[in-house]
């Protein structure tokens, strides 16, 4: 097993990371921002290291600092956890030449899958099914582009190859608004993420967001941990999450699972990864992979009793996989409600001092979080505060333990998005299953009325 982990994130994931290696018996470092004093994972790592100031380009994105301090507790490893550097090959990169184990893929593959054009290039030589689209980037020629826009059909979709967190994308209904819209995407794709290159696809007008966890060993093992839902987004962004994603057609899911697994297999995967896909009319249409491990990762956790993060963990000592896919059975179902410190009516962050926090329970609850009473959620960070996760026999019985569990916990001092939670959970359509991915924008844009 590894013997040191550093752990360059924080927040729950840092928590979620270090009670994994506590578990193993692994040693951790956990680094921090000077606004981050406070966090509650720092209190339970074997040692703590300062790496910068508040704002994250000068700490948790700061290479050089981090592996400093790697180099300086004599660290092993380093988890990335999500967001920050986790998607950076560079890092990756730097990390492995520096001589520790980066805990997830080669560099060369989160660059594979970092361009979304070259991922789906990848992905269609796996036979995992793809959204309809330009093959390769939009060519700037004008006629070429009118051309492949009229043989995908209208509407049609204008993505950044670089994109990422929702922006970078033009919905393009007729053709005369094409190319200017390809001219706007490119500048924006530029400038937000260093890379003009823009691709087309087919836009999909009513589909739901379903994706697949995978675990690979990189020695020719991979295995899927099933599927999860994740339609319920506001702004590109998820909200509320589940696994299995329900009313999925069998036979599409089992060959697109198949598609997952090969494909780790031929591009030589290593730790998690997900698949993210569109479905609509019983067909799965591959948009792009997450080569990290995810927010939503517990639900397919608490339907699979498989951790993830300690497979992680084990991978990057060099060990192949604990499981076969005999071994993956799926049981019961699972609901992750995302916390945010924000408004729950205009999202607004609300960052501050949590003044009383109780943590729900009962049968079947999970909470991953680092809140506590007298914690002050800095400004200067994504405004997740946690995740309450509940597993049921069925998926009725994980809705009624996720309300409770809502009724139960309390965050005092600051606003945040329960009240939106309590809402979703007893909101006819979701608690039927298999909405789209426009529901929850739909459902406030009614209320707002
Ligand atoms: P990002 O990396 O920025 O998250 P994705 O490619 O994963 O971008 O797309 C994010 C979201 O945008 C999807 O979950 C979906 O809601 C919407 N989207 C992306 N591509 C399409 C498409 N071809 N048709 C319809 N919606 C799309």
């Amino acid at each position: 097993m590894l013997e040191k982990v550093l752990i360059a994130n924080r927040g729950e994931i840092a928590l979620r990371i270090l009670r994994a290696c506590k578990e193993l018996g692994i040693k951790t470092v956990a680094v921090h921002s000077t606004a981050d004093r406070e966090l509650m994972h720092l209190g339970l790592a074997d040692e703590t290291v300062c790496i910068g100031p508040a704002p994250a380009n000068l700490s948790y994105l700061n290479i050089p600092a981090i592996i400093s301090a790697a180099e300086l507790t004599g660290a092993t490893a380093i988890h990335p956890g999500y967001g920050f550097l986790a998607e950076n090959a560079d890092f990756a990169e730097q990390v492995e030449k520096s001589g520790f184990a980066f805990i997830g893929p080669k560099a060369e593959t989160i660059r594979l899958m970092g361009d979304k054009v070259s991922a789906k290039d990848a992905m269609k030589l796996a036979s995992v099914p793809t959204v309809p689209g330009s093959d390769g980037p939009l060519p700037e020629d004008e006629e070429t582009a009118l051309r492949i826009g009229r043989e995908v059909g209208y509407p049609v979709i204008i993505k950044a190859a670089g994109g990422g967190g929702g922006r970078g994308m033009r919905v393009v209904h007729k053709e005369e608004d094409l190319i200017e819209a390809a001219k706007q995407t490119r500048a924006e794709a530029a400038a937000w993420f260093s890379n003009p290159m823009v691709y087309l696809e087919k836009y999909l007008t009513n589909p739901r967001h379903v994706e697949v966890q995978v675990i690979s060993d990189g020695q020719g093992h991979a295995i899927h941990l099933g599927d999860r839902d994740c339609s319920l987004q506001r702004r590109h962004q998820k909200v509320l999450e589940e696994a299995p994603a329900p009313f999925i057609d069998e036979q599409a899911r089992k060959d697109v699972f198949a598609a997952c697994v090969k494909a780790c297999i031929d591009i030589g995967y290593r730790g998690a990864g997900t698949f993210e896909f569109l479905y609509e009319n019983g067909r799965f249409y591959f948009i792009e992979m997450n080569t990290r491990v995810q927010v939503e990762h517990p639900v397919s956790e608490m339907v699979t009793g498989i951790d993830i993060v300690k497979e992680m963990l084990s991978i990057a000592a060099g060990n192949k996989l604990s499981y076969t896919q005999d071994d993956v059975k799926i049981h019961g179902h699972a609901l992750e409600c995302r916390i945010n410190a924000e408004d729950p009516k205009t999202f607004i962050p609300s960052p501050g001092l949590v003044k009383h926090f109780h943590a729900p329970g009962g049968n079947g609850v999970r909470v991953d979080s680092h809140l506590y009473s007298g914690y002050k959620v800095p400004s200067n960070y994504d405004s997740l505060i946690g995740k309450l996760i509940t597993w049921g026999a069925t998926r009725d019985e994980a809705m009624a333990r996720m309300r409770n569990a809502l009724d139960e916990i309390v965050v005092d001092g600051i606003k945040t998005n329960i009240p939106l939670h309590r809402d979703l959970t007893r909101d006819e359509g979701f608690c039927e299953g298999g909405v789209n991915i426009h529901y929850l924008e739909h459902k406030l844009a009614e209320e707002k009325h």
